[in-house]
């Protein structure tokens, strides 16, 4: 039977302790046991259904991971208080002085500046790669490699990762392909199709009301435990620890994440073909002129479309501005960093979240500085949102 990534989540059932139909919010940093022989035991690994101290695990931010691993199809998940709580302790874990990873150039600014500027102090270094060309992508791996890292669909160049492909190559080389899926969620399931650990930031479209930051890592139980182990686990030790009233939130917000994510599908489809018919440069991966439309066609879950962010270049960081001031004016959306809002948000990448890049490296992956970026939202009228932002790019000039 096909996965079914929406109908996973729905089909958790919880019971709240009292019979609320919401699991009751574990609000405790720290937990009784009623006998000193299971504190021992469970600090060793050997409690089942013990809680010890909530920067390891607590029963909300359990049942948030279980959802979530249910949604990608992996054994376990463990949840952390930023996406980036989540991706870097997951290098650090597979990763000690000496070894390498190969990562997309196109990735989220924060995890660029990790692999590029601060995992090398502990002797950890990345090649940067066109992901988009798998014998390049290979030409990089070494014997030292461990990690292969991308981004389903890239942050901000709209790329999208052969993630079939990827993972021959990470099975043959022995590596763990690690996908940042925080771009595609429900659209894309890359452990089905073959990744090794999928990533999240809750942040985003999961959480979707932009009102806290979260992160998860769904894998292997084994993973899940190493990265919580009280030893030598890196979630556990960097403390990235996500705090149980927010799981609660975040596990409430992911039931409607399928209503969502239609929505903003359908919203951005409708934009980037009227974009692109007005001869605006626009990148969408629903767009039969991106170059990988073909491939994300073949990966995804039709019903939630080609998600909701794309991007239109208006030739100068003058006019992107310009734009993205008017449109703020005009109350189209927000000029404002991050994704997955009601609002549409929208962003100069090249000056705000990837200007962790320098900037002959923005030229070389394509990254132009009249780029504008869009998170489309949940327009019940994009007709009239279309309007709105037409009568915008005609008063400064791009149309
Ligand atoms: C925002 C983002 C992150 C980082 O997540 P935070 O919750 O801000 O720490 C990582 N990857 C991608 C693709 C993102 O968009």
């Amino acid at each position: 039977m096909a996965f079914k990534p929406a109908n996973n989540i729905q089909d958790l059932q919880y019971f709240g302790e009292f019979g609320g139909v919401n699991p009751s919010i574990s609000d405790s940093s720290t937990y009784t046991f009623l006998s000193a022989k299971t504190m021992f035991d469970t600090f060793e690994g050997n409690a089942d259904g013990c809680y010890l101290y909530s920067r390891h695990s607590s029963p909300s931010n359990l049942y948030l991971g279980q959802a979530l691993a249910a949604m990608e199809g992996t054994e376990a998940a463990n949840v952390s208080a930023t996406g980036m709580g989540a991706i870097t302790p997951v290098i650090m874990q597979l990763c000690g002085a000496g070894d390498h990873v190969v990562s997309s150039r196109t990735i989220y600014g924060g995890t660029y500046a990790f692999l590029k500027n601060f995992i090398p102090r502990f002797n950890v270094n990345t090649s940067f790669v066109n992901i988009t060309k798998l014998d390049e992508v290979e030409a990089a791996i070494t014997p030292k490699t461990k990690i292969l890292y991308c981004e389903t669909v890239s942050n901000p160049l709209l790329e999208v990762a052969d993630i079939p492909g990827l993972a021959k190559l990470a099975k043959k080389h022995n590596l763990q392909l690690v996908v940042d899926n925080t771009f595609s969620p429900l659209s894309v399931s890359p452990k089905q199709l073959g990744a090794d650990i999928v990533i999240h930031s809750l942040t985003k479209f999961i959480n979707g009301s932009s009102d806290t930051m979260g992160g998860v890592v769904c894998g292997t139980q084994e993973l899940i435990d190493n990265l919580r182990s009280v030893n030598d686990g890196a979630s556990m030790l960097l403390g990235a620890s996500m705090d149980s009233l927010r799981a609660a939130s975040i596990l409430k917000n992911m039931r409607t994440l399928h209503i969502r994510m239609k929505q903003h599908s359908l919203n951005a489809m409708y934009l980037a073909e009227r974009f692109e018919k007005e001869g605006i440069k626009t990148v969408y991966p629903g767009l039969k002129s991106h170059p990988s439309h073909d491939l994300f066609t073949s990966m995804m879950h039709d019903e939630y479309g080609y998600g909701g962010m794309l991007t239109i270049d208006v030739g100068s960081i003058d006019k992107a501005n310009e734009l993205m001031e008017m449109m703020q004016k005009e109350n189209i959306g927000y000029l404002a960093v991050s994704l997955g809002f009601y609002k549409t948000l929208f962003s100069a990448p090249g000056s705000s979240t990837s200007s962790e890049i320098p900037e002959d490296e923005q030229a070389e992956m394509g990254l132009t500085d009249g780029l504008i970026r869009f998170s489309i939202g949940l327009d019940n009228d994009i007709e009239r949102t279309y309007e709105e932002m037409k009568k915008c790019m005609k008063a400064i000039g791009v149309l």
